[in-house]
């Protein structure tokens, strides 16, 4: 699990994946016959079919290394920073956490929401509902050392070492490092395929699927398949009907969510493989939230999508928690299917 303790503690907030990019290009090597990055930051690689039968189908992956994440938006008179978010907190998580300023220099600091300590809190104090633009960064320096080091729009991400519990892996940015992790496993173990495959890593998933669309346009494929991370909503407190996903019961085939529904045959030829080759799977129905597919799908004239998703606990917390197995799960079945 060393690749995936890498890839979530390396920073990657939208518009920002260029570390994040760096890693899985140092993982890569040897595995594609082409690889490049297109004009907004997208890493694309290709492996060119195996099979000699020309012309191949083209199919393209896309597995987002963007992660949700900040810009700082304001610094004031005494050094504190004020910042903006860049993808869907909740912030009833923010409170209390180290973060990580990525401008000229590394710099940390604890993002806190503006107000008084429990102590002298009264009750009205309490109660009281957090917006992100109540939180700030105090990083313990002098405000003249904070303008030298910081500027407007140096990116911020929370802080949060990798770490193994059980039968789960844990930490920051599992949305989307697992699946970026499922796809350079998976194609690793692809050796042989009828298809021209692009596994590209786009950029700006989490603001709206940005990178996913124009890189669909370019490279003009047949069949796409988004990898992302899905709720798994198997803990206290939630009933059985906003379940999702159980995590440790396999990889998610993706029915529908809010921003795409998944070609039909997709579903049941994915299914099929699954159930041939015996690999843990479950039929996904998120009701809200999308993944690349939702670009991907409405493309040109329209293309074929699905979307394999890893069941994942907490999600956009920095305590995301996925069970080995699932990972497992998605890389089996990914490289199946892509090894024809
Ligand atoms: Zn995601």
């Amino acid at each position: 699990m060393e690749f995936l303790k890498l890839l979530t503690e390396t920073p990657g907030p939208p518009g920002r994946e260029e570390l994040v990019r760096s890693v899985i290009l140092r993982e890569i090597q040897g595995v594609f016959d082409e690889v490049k990055v297109d004009t907004l930051g997208s890493l694309i690689c290709t492996k060119k079919a195996t099979s000699g039968k020309a012309p191949a189908a083209r199919v393209m992956l896309a597995a987002h290394m963007d992660q949700i994440g900040f810009y700082v938006r304001h610094i004031d008179d005494k050094g504190f920073i004020r910042i903006h978010n860049v993808g869907g907190f909740d912030p009833r998580n923010l409170t209390a956490q180290k973060v990580r300023i990525g401008g000229k220099k590394e710099i940390f600091g604890v993002l806190n929401p503006a107000g008084k300590p429990t102590h002298v809190a009264t009750e009205e104090d309490r109660k009281k509902q957090y917006q992100i633009s109540d939180f700030f960064i105090d990083t313990g320096m002098t405000a003249k050392k904070v303008n030298d080091s910081v500027r407007i729009g140096d990116p911020v991400t929370l802080v949060r070492e990798f770490s193994e519990l059980g039968n789960f892996v844990s930490g920051q940015a599992m949305d989307n490092r697992a699946a970026v992790w499922v796809a350079v496993r998976a194609m690793q173990r692809v050796k042989k395929t009828p298809y021209d495959i692009h596994v590209v890593f786009t950029v700006q998933e989490e603001v709206g699927l940005r990178g996913a669309g124009p890189a669909t346009f370019g490279l003009d494929p047949e069949i796409c398949i988004a990898l992302d991370t899905t709720l798994a909503c198997d803990t206290p407190g939630i009933p059985p009907e906003h379940t999702i996903t159980h995590a440790g019961g396999g990889v998610g085939i993706k029915v529908m969510d809010g921003a795409s529904i998944s070609d039909r045959s997709l579903v049941d030829q994915l299914v099929q493989l699954a159930e041939k080759k015996k690999i843990p799977h479950q039929l996904e129905l998120l009701p809200a939230g999308g993944t690349d597919a939702g670009a991907m799908q409405r493309s040109r004239a329209g293309i074929r999508t699905i979307t394999l998703s890893v069941p994942t606990r907490y999600i956009h917390t920095v305590n995301e928690m996925v069970h080995k197995d699932d990972l497992h799960a998605a890389r089996d079945l990914l490289s199946a299917w892509l090894g024809g």
